[in-house]
């Protein structure tokens, strides 16, 4: 089936305000003088969603957040609600490593949050993944199913086709450490198999399902070509623009072939 390749810029904490719309501008000026045949999200840190949503206005940019607190609204200093963010982001990223490391996000509450902001019209992108003990000790299947089965008991249909899955090795993530893309291409295969036998083929074959960890111009098209991923969601890399938008490229040719 034709599916337009998704690459994801995951820009951390690792910008201030102003350079958050610098390297906004740079994506959007580099997108006016080249076409660009992928669809392209950036995620900001909150302070900067409004002011990237406002300058991405007309482009085909999508704009998406780092995560999202999973009541709608209550007492919880310090946290983001989903409403608050309503109409300046389509996407969010929930689970990353990250978070789920730092705040203890379950796979329940990640399908939770999943729910939470589709129901804002909004669309979960989802991070999955082991750790490099679980990888070394031959546990990925394992880690992954269980994580994969929490997120299909929770979401319908309509709800899964909007979610895109992304499979982050923890140990690939900002570490320069590359997984062997048939690795890659078992636990994808093994994914869509299990969204399958949940749903059916059709259904797995349109879920978008991305690959995660130090992405660079350099190593992506082997993530991508054949069996690969729909895409990729890039942290480190995507907050410089030259790099980000010839991970785009490559993304996009290696996806066609
Ligand atoms: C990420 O933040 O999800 C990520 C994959 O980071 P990096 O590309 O830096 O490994």
């Amino acid at each position: 089936m034709n599916k337009t390749p998704l690459v994801i810029g995951n820009w951390k904490m690792e910008l201030s305000h102003k350079s958050a719309i610098e390297v906004v501008s740079a994506i959007k000026k580099m997108m006016q003088q080249e076409t660009y045949p992928a669809d392209i999200v950036v995620c900001p840190s909150f302070p900067s969603i409004a002011a990237v949503h406002a300058s991405v206005q007309g482009t085909p940019i999508a704009v998406g957040a780092q995560n999202v607190h999973h009541e709608e609204k209550g007492a919880f200093t310090g946290s983001v609600s989903v409403a608050s963010m309503r109409g300046f982001i389509t996407w969010c990223i929930l689970g990353h490593s990250e978070v789920r490391r730092a705040e203890g996000d379950s796979d329940a509450l990640v399908a939770q949050k999943a729910k939470l902001v589709l129901s804002h019209g909004i669309r979960p992108i989802v991070c999955i993944g082991e750790t490099g003990q679980q990888h070394d000790s031959d546990e990925t299947i394992s880690v992954i199913s269980a994580q994969i089965d929490m997120l299909l008991s929770s979401l319908d249909r309509v709800s899964l086709l909007k979610t895109v899955i992304v499979y982050e090795p923890i140990w690939a993530i900002g570490t320069g450490k590359l997984p062997d893309p048939n690795e890659v291409y078992e636990v994808l295969l093994f994914i869509r198999k299990r969204i399958a036998g949940h749903f059916d083929i059709e259904l797995a074959d349109r879920v978008y399902l991305l690959y995660g960890g130090s992405v660079q111009a350099s190593n992506v098209k082997q993530y991508i070509a054949g069996p690969g991923a729909d895409g990729v969601l890039v942290g480190g890399a995507s907050i410089h623009p030259r790099d980000f938008m010839d991970i785009v490229s490559r993304t996009a040719s290696a996806y066609a072939l």
